[in-house]
């Protein structure tokens, strides 16, 4: 089947670790890639962010990237991507009715890329399936005045969720928020992203540690709604051991970045600074490493959609201490794979962090049932499965008479 994957400010060639490039990237390139091993033919459509980018870009048999032309060819904050939806939606359009290629069903990632698609579909007839990855209401509630998203996101967000042919939930709480924003039920399905578990296992090469110095380890990109300022304050209750985070800016740029000279700022106030080591943004092959060179790994966001790195740390063996929000209630099963705690409470952190650090049995039968459980319920070839459905129910809804797979 042909499916179009539409992930505007997402692209699966990205660095990941920036403000803005994170796990949409991820489960996009993982996604598609999943897809084309099941024998489907997928494009993703993402903006042109530079001059010098290719029109397309062959990621894998299966799976091609389209650049597409929507707005000024440089890096743009996605909160100020919204004009240049409708020429996204228009450019798709003309593709799909001119070109060689038309697909079966559209996949938009993000409210955003669910306007360009709905605007596409409309002229061509391509059933839409919208996932949203994050939702304004959610983050309205939790960020307040600081949330810089356009003020229509949430009446966009809420038409979308009724003028789409299907909307994916990725968790529970994702699902009560989608029924709450008014997404009719029989138009939601529950399927949770994944995992790469042939790149994230237990075995393989691991980044060099002290072997005598437990390591906890907290991965994401450097935005306050991740974190990171509790892990380092929760390191004040756990006294021998380090923390390591990964991501943010590129580490010759750390420096510079306010974000990481403020968890600095915040670890010398700790007195906790020669414990705690921000290394950057670092390549998604290399993330293997850097888990299995972890003990634990602390996961302390305020609110999360779904949340990758437990489950990438989970696929490695490594347990995970979090906080009980969105997605991790789903992947982590609290005194089984992890431990889970409130959110925003660095002392609760810090002592389920030490009591997990300092119980070596524990620990072992945490890590084998987190890896059971990301091997039997999160892998990506068993979501590309279940979304392979999706897409033939509602192009056959559609289309009855032809032949979709
Ligand atoms: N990641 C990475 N390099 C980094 C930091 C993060 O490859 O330096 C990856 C990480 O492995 C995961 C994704 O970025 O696949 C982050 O996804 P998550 O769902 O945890 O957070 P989001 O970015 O969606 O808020």
């Amino acid at each position: 089947m042909r499916i179009a994957m539409i992930s505007e400010h997402a692209s699966p060639l990205a660095a990941l670790g920036g403000e803005d490039a994170g796990g949409q990237n991820t489960h996009v390139a993982e996604l598609s890639a999943a897809l084309a091993e099941d024998g489907h033919d997928v494009r993703v459509y993402t903006r042109r962010d530079a001059v010098d980018l290719p029109e397309t870009v062959r990621l894998r048999d299966g799976v091609t990237v389209v650049h597409v032309p929507a707005g000024p060819a440089e890096p743009i904050p996605k909160d100020e991507l919204l004009p240049y939806m409708r020429d996204f939606g228009e450019w798709l359009a003309g593709q799909w009715r001119r070109g060689d290629w038309a697909p079966a069903v559209a996949h938009a990632h993000f409210w955003m890329s669910g306007l360009a698609a709905i605007a596409a579909a409309r002229q061509t007839d391509v059933p839409v399936v919208q996932t949203y990855h994050a939702l304004g209401t959610v983050k309205r509630r939790h960020q307040g005045a600081m949330d810089t998203s356009p003020p229509r996101r949430i009446g966009y967000e809420r038409a979308l969720g009724r003028a789409v042919d299907r909307v994916v939930a990725q968790s529970q709480d994702e699902v009560r928020e989608l029924l709450d924003l008014g997404v009719p039920r029989a138009r939601l399905v529950v399927v949770p992203s994944g995992v790469n578990d042939a790149a994230f296992t237990p075995e393989g090469p691991a980044v060099e540690r002290d072997p005598d110095r437990p390591r906890i380890l907290s991965v994401g990109r450097l935005v306050a709604r991740k974190g990171f300022q509790d892990v380092i304050s929760a390191m004040r209750l756990v006294p021998d051991a380090e923390c390591v985070v990964v991501g943010g800016p590129p580490p010759g740029r750390l420096a510079d970045d306010p974000q990481a000279r403020w968890l600095r700022a915040l670890a010398e106030q700790c007195q906790v600074a020669n414990r705690v080591h921000l290394v950057g943004a670092v390549p998604r092959e290399e993330m293997p490493r850097w888990y299995r060179s972890a003990d634990v790994l602390a996961a302390a966001p305020w609110y999360e959609p779904f949340g990758l790195t437990p489950l990438e740390a989970m696929a490695c063996g490594v347990p995970v201490v979090g906080t009980g929000v969105g997605g991790l209630n789903d992947t982590v099963v609290d005194g089984l794979t992890g431990d889970l705690v409130a959110p925003r409470d660095p002392r609760a952190l810090g002592i389920a962090l030490r009591r997990l650090l300092g119980d070596r049995v524990r620990r072992f039968a945490y890590a084998t049932a987190a890896l059971d459980r990301a091997r039997q319920c999160y892998t990506w070839k068993r979501a590309a499965a279940q979304l392979g459905a999706v897409y033939v129910a509602v192009s056959q809804v559609r289309h009855p008479t032809e032949v979709v797979a």
